[in-house]
């Protein structure tokens, strides 16, 4: 063998799709990316994906799960936990006591909640107090168009849904920043405390209540409002969850269209891909497929809709149960593509990654071997069998594939929910989307990634 033949045979080349993969798989990418937007827009929040997600899953024949029934091989049925998250499944026909595929993304992203008390005036403004969730560079969010999400459970005990900034009519609301002409003071403070958490406040309003002797006319107008649209008072505000997004929808990049920029992509590129590969999983898989949407990993995963609760686990157990089955022997035997976004490369701050370790937009799904900090410090760390055998399984399913480390060794790093799936005795590897600006209000990803995650998942879930 020549040199160039022993390069082809012994060395790792990763490859650009735009290059290597056909015209035609390159238009499927372009044209699965036009539903990926409108989910995108649609599910803006934890509790709207799962609304769209169930939407989507009863057109696919998806019935809610009872746990007293028995299923058959084919039956596909969703649990929704809380309306902030959700598992799919779809029965295969091997015995389930060889195990579940699971693939586990979450739908939770980085935002601005309200908070319990968060409305007031100051010098005849009205304006918002937040408290911000999940990992945000906190200056990003001033100075752009914001929508307000969520739900209101009134003191009646009666649940509105409220959804401001997203159609053409609506008025949006913002975070004010100072000008630059009198930030001198602020221009030498650290970035991280360019703007401040209690500086994250929302403008709402700024005419006062007519022809009347009170106090704070531009707060009770405000209230007033909210009043006569919801029929909330202030103390409703503590029973509701409100969460200031960007109001922006989510668009092509670039001249080539190459590219997708939108909020919430981490990790709604790998829900929405995952939940289509279940919905679009042939008739009967040969072991039971589950997809797991999950809420709270941006804060760590705690609390009964995040992942460190054990939803996922009372609900294997109870598909074992009905085969006469303990949960812990499926668990034990189960496989799980813990379904996140990765940092991709980026040129402009190339010196935190190690380039032959990083991920690279274009060049396919990312596989992370493990995640943490330090010396692999809160990591699960998949196995070189596990990992194995998903390499062998993307490339028999023709699937584009990289690998990548979330930057340099001690620069920072981060987690999944890989280890908590992996505490309840799961192979697990994280696999999904390389993305720009991660946590950014508008984060950037690839056409081509993103329908490489989706095969990936149709790959694991027929095989
Ligand atoms: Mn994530
Ligand atoms: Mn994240």
């Amino acid at each position: 063998m020549n040199a160039k033949e022993y390069q082809e045979k012994l060395l790792l080349k990763p490859k650009n799709g735009g290059e290597t993969l056909s015209v035609e798989t390159v238009d499927q990418a372009d044209s699965f990316c036009e539903d990926y937007k409108r989910f995108l827009d649609c599910a803006k929040t934890e509790r709207e994906a799962v609304e769209e997600t169930l939407k989507l899953a009863k057109q696919k024949g998806f019935t809610e799960y009872d746990y007293q029934k028995t299923y058959q091989p084919g039956d596909r049925v969703y649990c929704n936990n809380r309306g902030k998250a959700v598992m799919l499944a779809v029965i295969g026909s091997q015995p389930i006591e060889n195990g579940v595929k699971i693939a586990a993304a979450h739908i939770d992203s980085p935002r601005l909640d309200l908070k319990p008390r968060p409305l007031y005036e100051d010098a005849e403004l009205a304006l918002f107090k937040t408290h911000y969730y999940g990992g945000i560079k906190k200056y990003q969010w001033t100075a752009i168009p914001l929508a307000l999400h969520g739900v209101i459970v009134r003191a009646d005990g009666e649940k509105i849904k409220v959804c401001i900034g997203e159609d053409a009519g609506d008025p949006v609301f913002c975070v004010t920043d100072l000008l630059p002409h009198l930030a001198k003071d602020q221009m030498s403070r650290k970035l991280s405390d360019g703007i401040k958490g209690e500086e994250l406040n929302i403008l709402i309003g700024s005419r006062p209540f007519r022809d009347d002797e009170a106090s704070e006319k531009v707060k009770l107008n405000i209230m007033r409002l909210l009043y006569e649209k919801y029929g909330m008072t202030e103390a409703d505000f503590l029973s509701a969850e409100l969460e200031l997004v960007p109001a922006f929808q989510a668009k092509d990049i670039g001249f080539d269209r190459s590219m997708v920029g939108a909020y919430g992509q981490d990790d709604r590129v790998c829900g929405y891909t995952s939940l289509r590969a279940i919905l679009d999983c042939k008739q009967v898989p040969s072991k039971t497929v589950v997809c797991v949407l999950a809420d709270k990993e941006e804060t760590g995963s705690d609390g009964n809709t995040g992942l460190q609760s054990s939803y996922l686990k009372y609900f294997i157990a109870d598909l074992a149960k009905s085969s006469g089955v303990e949960g812990r022997t499926v668990l034990s035997h189960s496989e799980c593509l813990s379904a996140d976004v990765n940092a991709a490369f980026d040129p402009t701050f190339s010196d935190v990654t190690e380039r032959r370790n990083t991920a690279y937009l274009n060049y396919g799904v990312v596989i992370t071997k493990y995640t943490g900090a330090r010396g692999k410090s809160g990591t699960s760390d998949a196995s070189a069998e596990f990992a194995g055998k998903v390499r062998r399984m993307l490339d028999q399913g023709g699937v584009l594939w990289q690998t990548g480390e979330l930057g340099k060794v001690d620069q920072g790093g981060g987690g999944t929910v890989a280890a908590y799936i992996a505490n309840l005795n799961v192979d697990v590897i994280d696999l999904g989307v390389p993305v720009l600006s991660m946590h950014a209000p508008f984060e950037v990803v690839s056409k081509i990634d993103v329908y490489m995650a989706y095969q990936a998942f149709l790959t694991f879930f027929h095989e």
